[in-house]
């Protein structure tokens, strides 16, 4: 079973000392107050916490899209210290995917065009990014839906729409917030497997939720509460490398 997209020797993503504090009329708000944290290559690590905890401050920073206050992180070896907007907007192009509560599909395009573009916006010629869109809307069930547009899918089917575009650039890290938040069970009963699926074809996953059954296909749980690390547990199940593996490979073609 090839992985995904190939993987960095050391770990994908290294939290030291991360601090975040946002300003607010009354005392700054402290989101983080210190976390240390490591993901492994080919881990799935499941963030989980009270509302307010800090999970989607700490998703935000590991993706570049906020700055900390305090602290390093280093995604696939890399230090995010320092670098400025572009050179953050680079680093997300090569190692980060992204996927929403809310999808954030591009609502006038088609499902083929939605996950073609962030490929085509990274510099791959449009045949080979339009190829391999339609190679991974396949992989993800989607294949007969290439040319309608979001707004006709169901929730389910959005959400794998999202994960389809979100691994348009064979991300080194698929990063997802809070993913079946906004989905009946059954969707969300269709997005677990496809993440089962990605972790068991080696994608490196890290995710905010508040789904127990999410959280059990992860091979970590990481609890966190008041800006801090918590603890971290390993789910009851096994369900994550029981899970049926991708009979075919998403390796650059
Ligand atoms: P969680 O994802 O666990 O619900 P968040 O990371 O969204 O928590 O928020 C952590 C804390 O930081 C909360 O108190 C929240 O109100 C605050 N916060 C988050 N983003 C901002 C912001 N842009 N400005 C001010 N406060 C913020």
């Amino acid at each position: 079973m090839t992985a995904v997209t190939p993987q960095p020797a050391g770990p994908v993503v290294e939290v030291r000392g991360l601090r975040k504090s946002y300003e607010s009329e009354l005392a700054p708000v402290r989101a983080l107050r210190g976390v240390d944290m490591i993901v492994q290559p080919g881990e799935f690590v499941a963030m989980m916490g009270p509302s307010g905890c800090g999970k989607s401050t700490l998703l935000n920073l590991v993706a570049g899209l906020d700055t900390p206050t305090d602290g390093e992180i280093l995604v696939a070896g890399e230090s995010l210290n320092g670098k400025d907007e572009d050179q953050l907007a680079r680093m997300r192009r090569r190692h980060i995917g992204m996927v929403f509560q809310f999808f954030n599909l591009l609502e006038g395009m088609s499902a083929l065009e939605n996950v073609t573009l962030p490929a085509v916006i990274a510099g791959t010629p449009r045949r080979q990014a339009e190829t391999r869109a339609r190679d991974l809307l396949d992989l993800l069930g989607l294949a007969d839906k290439a040319s309608s547009t979001p707004g006709v899918l169901s929730g389910g089917q959005r959400q794998r729409l999202a994960i389809a575009r979100a691994l348009a650039n064979q991300p080194t890290l698929l990063l997802a917030d809070e993913p079946t938040g906004a989905l009946d069970s059954a969707g969300g009963e269709e997005v677990l497997e496809l993440f089962r699926r990605l972790h068991g074809g080696g994608q490196t996953i890290l995710l905010v939720t508040h789904d127990q059954p999410v959280a059990a296909a992860a091979s970590r749980i990481v609890h966190m509460r008041d800006g801090r690390i918590d603890g971290a547990t390993e789910p009851a199940t096994t369900a994550a490398t029981a899970a049926p593996t991708m009979t075919r490979s998403l390796a650059a073609g």
